[in-house]
This record gives C-alpha cells, sequence and structure tokens, in this order.
C-alpha cells in the first residue's frame, strides 16, 4: 500500500510547516488528490488517520478534493477530460492523448491553530 509512505510525506510537510509557521494544532488538512495519481483517497484517509497520533495533526480532518483528469489529444488539438490514465479520446476515439492533469497529490491548505 504506497498510500502509507505518501501519508507520512504530507505528515512530514505539516510537521515543517509547523516549525515554520509556529503552530501547534492543526484542525484540517486539505489534501487535494488527482484522479489519475493512483492514490486511492479512502486508503489514504485510513493511512494518514493511522500515523497522526502524538503529531500536530492529531486531532485533524483530512479533506480529500479530487482533481480530474485532463489530456490533451492530438488529434484533435484540444483538452478533454480523463477518467483514468489508458483511455482513448472521449472525442475521437483516438489514443494520441497526452495526460496534462491530474496526477499529482499535493496538500492545499491548512487550517491551524
Ligand atoms: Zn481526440
Amino acid at each position: 500500500m504506497h498510500e502509507m509512505s505518501l501519508a507520512e510525506d504530507v505528515l512530514q510537510l505539516i510537521n515543517e510547516a509547523s516549525v515554520k509557521d509556529q503552530f501547534t494544532k492543526v484542525v484540517t488538512v486539505w489534501l487535494e488528490i488527482g484522479q489519475l495519481s493512483s492514490v486511492e483517497p479512502q486508503s489514504m484517509a485510513f493511512c494518514f488517520d493511522a500515523i497522526k497520533r502524538g503529531s500536530v495533526a492529531a486531532g485533524a480532518r483530512l479533506e480529500i478534493l479530487a482533481l480530474p483528469g485532463v489530456g490533451w489529444c492530438e488529434d484533435c488539438a484540444t483538452s478533454v477530460p480523463m477518467s483514468d490514465a489508458f483511455c482513448e479520446c472521449p472525442q475521437c476515439g483516438g489514443y494520441q492523448v497526452r495526460i496534462t492533469g491530474g496526477t499529482e497529490m499535493r496538500v492545499k491548505e491548512l487550517e491551524v491553530e
């Protein structure tokens, strides 16, 4: 389950932010997960819950925001929505689609006290 190491990355980022911005308690974590990132939001929430104990994020609520997948179709020369990384262009049915968005995972915002 690679979500565990990703959750640890998120927690580390929060810890670094708590030192830099001098907060001691995180209330909410907004995490953006791209639909093409192969990160399972439920697994992510489970792993984050498991490792947050004893940290500044111990009482934090994890809010997951899904980022839609976006691709660029070479044939249509246009941006198209993508539901998975290997699907064809929804407009022309071609496979010349380059993924341009929705593969990332990042902490969008922290609500702190
Ligand atoms: Zn197309």
